[in-house]
């Protein structure tokens, strides 16, 4: 080749490296390259400003630098395991890793390498973007869920609490006429102590009735975000009687159990599961309320060999083709007082136990939401 053929291609190679600099300079990406030893070869713009270093700081090092332990101390193993076996653990997958930042802070970055084949040595180009602000709203999401789950809790707190003058009343009404009978009984003599004993234990029946009351509303407030214990579901569904018959007294429907016998126990939150549960009813009677092709709604369990189910179905209007996906979405809601956080929770908390909560329409009308939720296997 003559001499000046090779200034003519070593120019052509130039331009292209000053080309492909200015490319990998121009993306909002930090994009690296290292040598199949590690050290790093190129370092664009967007590295200089996400890991705080030049690149004349950087040039020839290793890019283990860039890593916090554990990573630092295993990235030379990484390369060596994959110049000789061809096995990538991170090589066109990507996945997310911490960066060190030249001033010793990490953050949180997602990494995708792509390896180039240059004559008979490998080149590495990694591609890495800061996600401390995606993780950072990520957690803020997740706290804002669980405090808008409080806020759903006290919400259906307030709501329970007319309905709780309510049930009060009754209770209360009694004592005060068995007290009033008790004193006519002694301004009329006559009465057998029996008579007034039994009288007693009337109003002391009615006092624990009314106690009873509050210590399930009291626990119901109290305990969400409880410790997971075995759980009974069926002793779950039934407890959630008590706290249902106050809705059920100002609707014309009833709520019927078809409950499996011997289910096993489920690791659950108590009360959470009550709460979905809760939930679940409440929005059967209001959807019932809205149209009804009967009266009854029903709740049912059952299990299969690794599985809990809890079926409660309805004769309302079911839920239209095009609600079916937004309806756990939070904040959709199709009533005017409505918060439309329910189902979101729901599916939430079922989630957070490794089960799923879903909803169909019923063959013959009505809606049947079905939670789910994993047996404890016992080791
Ligand atoms: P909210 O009850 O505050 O509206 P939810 O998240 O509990 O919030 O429910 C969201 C929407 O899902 C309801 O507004 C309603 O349109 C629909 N929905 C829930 N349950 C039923 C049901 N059993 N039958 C028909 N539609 C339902």
């Amino acid at each position: 080749m003559t001499s000046s053929r090779t200034t003519e291609l070593k120019a052509q190679i130039r331009d292209a490296e000053a080309r492909y600099d200015a490319l990998l300079d121009a993306a909002v990406d930090a994009i690296i390259q290292i040598d199949a030893n590690g050290h790093i070869e190129r370092f664009n713009h967007a590295a200089e400003r996400i890991f705080g270093y030049r690149f004349d700081e950087v040039k020839g090092q290793n890019v283990k630098m860039l890593m916090p332990q554990p990573y630092q101390g295993e990235h030379d193993g990484y390369i060596k395991h994959y110049v000789d076996t061809g096995q990538a653990r991170i090589i066109g997958i990507g996945r997310e890793v911490k960066g060190l930042h030249k001033d010793g802070h990490t953050f949180p970055i997602e990494l995708s390498v792509g390896d180039v084949q240059e004559g008979d040595h490998k080149i590495f180009v990694g591609i890495i973007r800061d996600i401390s602000e995606r993780k950072l709203v990520e957690k803020e999401a997740a706290e804002l869920r669980e405090s808008l789950a409080h806020v759903a809790r006290v919400g259906s707190m307030g709501e329970m609490a007319s309905g709780l003058a309510h049930e009060l009343n009754q209770p209360l009404t009694a004592i005060a006429s068995y007290a009033r009978a008790s004193k006519r009984m002694l301004e009329q003599p006559g009465a057998t102590p029996a008579q007034y004993a039994q009288t007693l234990e009337k109003i002391a029946d009615q006092a624990e009735r009314a106690g009873e009351i509050i210590r399930r509303l009291r626990g119901f407030l109290r305990r969400s975000g409880g410790p997971r214990e075995a759980q009974d579901c069926n002793a779950i569904i039934r407890e959630l009687l008590t706290l249902l018959e106050i809705d059920f007294r100002e609707h014309p429907f009833r709520l019927r159990l078809e409950l499996g016998k011997l289910l096993p126990m489920v690791a659950a939150d108590r009360i959470q599961l009550q709460q979905v549960l809760l939930n679940l009813v409440r929005n059967a009677i209001d959807a019932m309320s809205e149209f009804s092709s009967g009266n009854e709604i029903v709740i049912s369990s059952s299990a299969d060999e690794d599985t809990i189910m809890i079926s409660i179905s309805d004769c309302g209007p079911g839920i239209s083709e095009d609600k079916a996906d937004l309806i756990f979405e939070p904040f959709f809601t199709t009533k005017c007082n409505g918060m439309g956080m329910g189902l979101a929770l729901c599916k939430t908390i079922m989630r957070a136990h490794g089960g799923d909560l879903t909803a169909t329409n019923k063959p013959e009308g009505g809606a049947c939401f079905m939670l789910r939720l994993p047996i404890e296997k016992t080791a």
